[in-house]
């Protein structure tokens, strides 16, 4: 249990600080990626602990709870989870973690559930996604439009290369929408908890930072026909961006935004044996 001084912290808004006390919102918050007991979870910035607690409470064997801010690092090694072995805690940047080393000795896939700071939610889902290995489910509240945009389908505004990333690994659904006043202090804007739910193995794509690449000249002008927006990305390897396009039974003239993941995938395959 956190030191009840812990619980009225001042929050620092450079580290994107708004915290959760209802049971109700912590516990759906642990149970968005599916049971968490008898799983090793890893929680990025646990702050004053409702979330590290509802997962405990929960069953989780283990919580890896990495966090920058030492107030709440040092409250939570003094918790008696923290002397049992079941929560441990990393003192510094999420975003700067090297994960796969964190939990090389798992047996199981590891979770990742959290409340993450708005200011670096995106880089890190984009560096989980990217480190290609990760196997376990995600539960990850963001700013609604965050959410939004790792769940979006071809024809939704939200659709963009961060859906088509998470998407090459996992899939994806929006569990559930928090107002701001569910949060202390409450923040601008709404906030969704979004689930990534690892595909299996042989249907991850696995050149994930050339589709990235592709997506990002594809969407970087939007409005544009494919032709026009992957018109310089195509020259990097000689290609002609309507040939390359045919190639992949795709319409030159149709916009990024009604691509499907398997033409961004077919794209990025041609791309790559050019
Ligand atoms: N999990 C808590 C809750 O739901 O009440 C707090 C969530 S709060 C939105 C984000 C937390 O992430 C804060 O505790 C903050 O200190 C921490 N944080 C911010 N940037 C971080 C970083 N780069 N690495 C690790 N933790 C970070």
């Amino acid at each position: 249990m956190s030191d009840p001084q812990i619980l009225n912290a001042r929050a620092n808004k450079s580290l994107g600080q708004h915290f959760l006390f209802d049971p109700d919102i912590l516990n759906r918050t642990a149970l968005s990626a599916g049971p968490v007991e008898g799983r090793t979870v890893i929680e990025v910035g646990p702050g004053p602990g409702g979330l590290t607690a509802a997962l405990l409470r929960n069953g989780a064997e283990k919580v890896i709870a990495v966090e920058m801010d030492s107030r709440f690092a040092e409250n939570l090694r003094g918790w008696k989870e923290h002397k049992q072995g079941r929560l441990s805690v990393v003192e510094g940047d999420g975003l700067a973690l090297d994960y796969e080393a964190l939990v090389a000795d798992e047996k199981q896939p590891v979770k990742i559930i959290a409340n993450l700071p708005y200011n670096v939610g995106t880089p890190m889902l984009v560096n989980w996604i990217k480190a290609g290995s990760w196997r376990g489910e995600m539960g990850l509240m963001f700013q609604h439009e965050v959410a939004a945009r790792v769940c979006a389908q071809p024809g939704d505004k939200h659709y963009g290369r961060l859906a088509v990333l998470s998407q090459a690994v996992a899939n994806t659904h929006i569990a559930f929408t928090l107002p701001p006043g569910a949060f202390k202090p409450p923040p601008k804007v709404d906030s969704s908890v979004a689930v990534l739910m690892p595909l299996e193995e042989d249907k991850k794509y696995p050149h994930l930072s050339t589709l990235e690449k592709v997506s990002a000249a594809a969407f970087g002008q939007r409005r544009k026909m494919l032709r026009a927006s992957l018109k310089s990305f195509a020259k990097t390897k000689g290609l002609n961006a309507s040939e390359w396009l045919e190639n992949c039974d795709i319409d030159p003239t149709r916009r990024a935004e009604t691509l499907t993941q398997l033409e961004f995938r077919a794209l990025t395959d041609r791309y790559l044996s050019a």
